[in-house]
């Protein structure tokens, strides 16, 4: 294969790619566990993990041995016919979560179109709501994908704007406000949909309490809660599931990114045979949704979280990596605020300190990749398997930027 700089590289996305990203000016063309190296062989800390669907590390040698191995088997067989793994990996998931069934689907927004497919036809069938009637609360500043249905409810007009008519049969509420979710409610209401912490909005983690409050409101008034665990999930906040930080027992868990161990798109709905055996034969599915490459790979990627106790890790390196942030956010001018849960942390920054994107391009010359979301926020969310050792090395580049 030819090769090409870094700069060709760039140009050429740049030509040929629809510009729907603004990626920062670096190449990536190898990775390793926590590491990243460009073309020109650079070393960079990633402290992004691809938006939290590299849990794992890069590359993890068990999950590239379980894709290498089922790649010389078998890899797709439709759900037209069975095949010999998603059965296993239902029964994993479902052992893992709890709940009775599994829907297997590809990216993180088609097993959220899931949730809300679920919600809707529970509402009608089960809870008896009038035909196209049925109401789901979601949140402001929620992110939950890119299809057009999720876009319609999306707060954010970069993601919102200019793809109407929208879906209708969305209440949008503030996050963090019980009262405004518990008015929000009438008799068509057949879900609420919700981020444990809010990752794109900017690793917004609510009050203590918010989350189990959804939970009982959600019981009082006979509506599902559905839990979309798609970034925070698979150990990434210190437990396996971010909700578990509360005492709330959801009825839809939304998962997707990690669970394909940063190597093949897999995604799920998790729920009771109440809730999800409203799908019969022919009313949802997907050609590659529990295609038996990316179950190979699924069951791998919950393997490595479990045996290497990544969400003690998480707890671990993400207590001591926010310690550091905020011993220097107390000798800092440019940051306000340090937040987050496990190894999920948003570094929000004074206004006077200037937009974020200067900050993680001076990261980047310096060896270290982190994106900001929003103009004021920097979030680090490394691979769980990062070390002591690591984030100290991350550190000492941190403080000559943001110091
Ligand atoms: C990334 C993400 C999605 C969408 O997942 P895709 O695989 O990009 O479709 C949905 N919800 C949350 C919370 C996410 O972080």
């Amino acid at each position: 294969m030819e090769k090409y700089s870094s700069r060709q590289l760039m140009d050429i996305e740049h030509r040929y790619g629809a510009h729907n990203y603004h990626p920062l000016e670096v190449v990536i063309a190898k990775a390793e566990g926590i590491w990243v190296e460009d073309p020109e062989g650079k070393r960079y800390i990633d402290m992004l993990s691809a938006y939290s669907a590299v849990n794992q590390g890069h590359r993890h040698p068990a999950i590239i041995q379980a894709l290498k191995d089922q790649a010389d088997i078998l890899t797709l067989t439709s759900r037209a016919f069975f095949n010999d793994r998603w059965p296993l990996f239902a029964r994993k998931l479902s052992e893992l979560t709890g709940k009775e069934m599994i829907l297997p689907m590809n990216t993180g927004a088609e097993a959220v179109e899931t949730a809300i497919k679920t919600m809707r036809k529970w509402g009608y069938l089960v809870k008896k709501v009038e035909a196209d009637k049925a109401e789901i609360i979601v949140f402001c500043e929620n992110f939950h994908g890119r299809t057009t249905t999720i876009v319609s409810f999306s707060t954010d007009p970069e993601g919102h704007d200019f793809y109407g008519p929208y879906t209708p049969g969305f209440t949008i509420v503030p996050y963090n406000d019980l009262n405004a979710v518990e008015k929000a409610i009438s008799k068509n209401t057949v879900g609420i949909m919700v981020e444990p912490i809010q990752g794109e909005a900017g690793v917004v983690v609510p009050d203590e309490g918010f989350l189990a409050g959804l939970g009982k409101i959600a019981r009082k008034h006979n509506v599902l809660l559905a839990m979309d665990e798609i970034q925070t999930g698979f150990c990434r906040t210190g437990k396996l599931f971010a909700y578990q930080h509360e005492d709330v027992d959801p009825d839809i868990i939304i998962m997707g990114k990690a669970l394909g161990g940063g190597v093949f798109p897999v995604s799920a709905v998790a729920a009771n045979q109440d809730v999800l055996g409203v799908f019969k034969p022919g009313t949802h599915g997907s050609t590659f949704g529990g295609n038996p490459l990316g179950c190979a790979v699924a069951m791998a990627a919950i393997d490595v979280l479990l045996k290497e106790n990544l969400a003690e890790r998480a707890t671990e390196m993400g207590g001591y990596f926010m310690g550091q942030l905020r011993d220097l956010q107390k000798k800092s001018a440019k940051i306000k605020l340090v937040r987050g849960k496990g190894l999920l942390i948003g570094i929000v920054l004074n206004e006077s300190a200037g937009k974020a994107r200067q900050y993680t391009n001076a990261l980047k010359d310096k060896g270290l990749l982190c994106k900001e979301t929003h103009d004021w926020i920097i979030r680090f969310a490394p691979p769980l398997v990062i070390t002591k050792a690591d984030i100290d090395a991350a550190m000492e580049k941190i403080r000559e930027v943001l110091g």
